[in-house]
């Protein structure tokens, strides 16, 4: 049966969903995101990703006419229209269609364009058997990396960069400072301690790794939010990165040097299997 996809307020086939040419998401990147992953059928993280939404329309001043038990009814209604059970569910939100192609912003505004569709990832919870190689790109991304725009021309350039070096992902440095990976966040382990980079307007605040640090809280691990360097990166024990859809996922080698013995380390493993019992537990 053909995926079914949600366009402001109908269910269509994949292969009928369609959005207007004049769509400021298709012409500006005019539009915000969110991926909420599923497990078991139950959506991961549910309210966080909302509320990190919430956050995204405020910053550009954009509206959206749908309050979260609305948009909970809808990720629900597309777990079920798809008989997801292993996967995530994607959620765009752009500022429409107006009928010109202007910078300006539409006065009076014009209703936004919703967006929902997911994608089935069966395996997502048994996660990885082997860690990821990355490498090091600058970031060159804007500086506003703390909305969630569906602005990825230069994440994706990177991937594909890392992928013609031989390697998974790539991480990106800024004034010598790792600020995360393309689509994750990027944590290292060294002299028994997690660090990883505080919230600021340089990366994008994951929500995973917000549910990651109650854990490392929880089980009573010591941590430090701040900023490291990529040499620093290289000479620790372990370097894992977390995302939605990766969850907790080991890096193993960082440009050509391995990180820890080269394969995946027990922090990461440790994190991962609490992540994952977590998830399951409070997936709504
Ligand atoms: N940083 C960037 C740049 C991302 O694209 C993502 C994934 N959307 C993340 C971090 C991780 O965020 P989350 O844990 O909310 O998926």
């Amino acid at each position: 049966m053909a995926r079914q996809v949600h366009v402001n307020g109908r269910w269509l086939p994949e292969g009928e969903a369609s959005v207007s040419v004049f769509d400021r998401g298709f012409l500006m990147a005019d539009g915000v995101y969110e991926v909420t992953s599923v497990l078991d059928g139950r959506l991961v993280d549910f309210a966080g990703h909302m509320a990190r939404l919430r956050r995204s329309l405020a910053a550009l001043s954009m509206d959206l006419p749908l309050d979260d038990a609305a948009l909970l009814a809808l990720h629900r209604e597309a777990v079920a229209r798809n008989a997801l059970s292993e996967g995530m569910v994607y959620l765009q939100v752009t500022r429409g269609a107006p009928p010109e192609r202007d910078f300006a912003w539409p006065d009076p505004p014009v209703p936004p364009t919703l967006v929902l569709f997911t994608q089935a990832k069966p395996g997502l919870a048994r996660g990885p058997e082997r860690g990821i190689g990355v490498i090091s790109i600058p970031d060159l991304r804007w500086a506003r990396r703390d909305i969630k725009t569906v602005q990825l021309l230069y994440p994706s350039w990177g991937k594909m960069i890392a992928r013609g070096r031989g390697a998974d992902d790539a991480w990106m440095v800024e004034d010598g400072l790792v600020t995360e990976g393309t689509s994750n966040n990027a944590w290292i382990v060294a002299g028994g301690r997690l660090v990883t980079r505080p919230p600021s307007e340089a990366i994008l605040s994951g929500i995973t790794r917000a549910a990651v640090l109650r854990l490392v809280a929880e089980a009573g691990l010591s941590l430090e939010e701040r900023p490291f360097t990529l040499a620093e990166a290289q000479a620790a024990d372990e370097a894992f990165v977390t995302s939605a859809t990766t969850f907790v996922l080991p890096v193993v080698r960082i440009d050509d040097r391995p990180v820890g013995g080269g394969s995946p380390g027990p922090v990461a493993a440790r994190l991962r299997a609490l992540y994952v019992e977590e998830a399951r537990r409070s997936a709504v």
